[in-house]
């Protein structure tokens, strides 16, 4: 309904003979014709203006906020065209609210280094060029590995490293997110043997799932194949979908997640906090574990929000029974306050940043003796 109020404004804001349209999500696209640069600032502004005031939906008040990107035709063809505008607004995105941006030549290059990065990652992941790394998830109450997360690493040929930020927000952009996971998937089954010989009592593998993948009709399909194919039981595989990820589709994440529970797979939120649900939503939500966000646990010894909101997370989500993960642990004195207030694991760089998994038997065997000393006697 929102939308819906949305483009009715846009439609008032614009010309009589200009096009507004839905694409799809939350993104409009504008088609002006006969405007030169100039009068497209000034339409984007009107626009602008027209979504500042609030909507009235069944009496709440609702504020929205737009990025708008601007390209212009000539020099550009028609594909292009939506493609550029589209790029500008992602620029306009990433400075702030509220933001115009009009296409440019450095953002054309970064958009032509965009598609190539997209065709190579496509080419990558149907070559099974990626791996992943896993980082040891640590049980803050016995000092013993609680898990694996389970995190892509991609060493392109010519561009060396490519960060999982980088590939993931590129594959999220154009539509090779499920491909990603059924890719990270499928390794997961294959790594497993080799992640057992670190956990020899009890396999805890944690995969991410980004939002196109968690709509993909085959996720089911994908996962079950996983378990199957590294023999695992359904209760060591665990799903991470972000909170934002939830909450943009919080019906259909509902159903698959507790279709996926049926079989026995469970799944935490992951970077909880920096969206846009309460801590009332994890009660309607299938979940078993609740990943606080690093921007917390990062200000969490000087910041006394930040330690007031990690504090009512873990309580109340242990109230609720769910398992509680601080992520982003660097320092002894973010352990002991984490310790303190009876969150049930961490994960961060202080333990270990995600390693091969070849290497993760001898990492962790070292763990508990390096944090936790004799700090766990009785
Ligand atoms: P995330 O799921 O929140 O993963 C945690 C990120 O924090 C990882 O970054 C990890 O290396 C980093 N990290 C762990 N401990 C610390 C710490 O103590 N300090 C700091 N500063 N950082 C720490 P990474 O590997 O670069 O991944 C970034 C994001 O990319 C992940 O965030 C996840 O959303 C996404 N991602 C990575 N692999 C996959 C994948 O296979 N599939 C999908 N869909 N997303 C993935
Ligand atoms: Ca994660
Ligand atoms: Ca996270």
């Amino acid at each position: 309904r929102l939308l819906v109020c949305v483009g009715k404004r846009l439609v008032a804001a614009v010309r009589p003979e200009d096009t507004v349209a839905r694409f799809g999500g939350d993104g409009f696209v504008i088609v002006c014709e006969d405007t030169d640069e100039a009068r497209a600032q000034e339409l984007a502004g009107q626009m602008a203006a027209a979504l500042a005031e609030p909507f009235d939906l069944d009496g709440q008040r609702v504020h929205v906020r737009a990025s708008i990107g601007i390209a212009v035709s000539p020099p550009h063809s028609a594909p292009d065209l939506v493609r550029f505008a589209e790029a500008a607004m992602y620029d306009a995105k990433a400075r702030g609210r509220n933001r115009v941006q009009v296409f440019n030549a450095a953002l054309a290059e970064e958009s032509a280094d965009r598609l190539a990065l997209t065709n190579d990652l496509r080419d990558a992941l149907a070559r099974d060029e990626l791996v992943l790394h896993y980082q040891p998830l640590m049980n803050l109450r016995t000092g013993d590995l609680l898990g694996v997360e389970a995190l892509a690493r991609w060493h392109h040929p010519t561009r060396g490293p490519v960060s999982p930020a980088k590939f993931v927000a590129v594959a999220e952009a154009t539509g090779l997110a499920a491909a990603l996971g059924r890719w990270a998937l499928d390794r997961v089954s294959r790594d497993v043997a080799v992640l057992r010989t670190a956990m020899p009592r009890g396999l805890h593998v944690a995969v991410n799932i980004s939002a196109a993948h968690l709509s993909d009709p085959g996720l089911e399909d994908a996962v079950l194949s996983a378990l199957q194919a590294g023999r695992m039981s359904a209760d060591e595989l665990v799903l991470e979908v972000t909170e934002s990820t939830m909450m943009d589709n919080l019906d259909h994440a509902r159903a698959v997640l507790e279709r996926l529970r049926e079989h026995g797979v469970h799944s935490a939120i992951d970077d909880f906090g920096t969206g846009y649900s309460s801590l009332g939503y994890l009660k309607r939500l299938p979940v078993s574990t609740v990943k606080i966000d690093r921007s917390f646990i990062e200000n969490i010894t000087e910041d006394a929000d930040a330690l007031a909101i990690t504090s009512s997370v873990v309580r109340l989500a242990g109230a609720m029974g769910l398992t509680t993960v601080a992520e982003g642990v660097e320092r002894p004195e973010q352990l002991a306050v984490l310790r303190e207030l009876g969150c049930t694991a961490a994960q961060g760089f202080l333990f270990s940043p995600a390693v091969a998994p070849a290497t993760l038997a001898e990492i962790v065997k070292n763990l508990p003796k390096q944090h936790f000393g004799a700090q766990l006697a009785g």
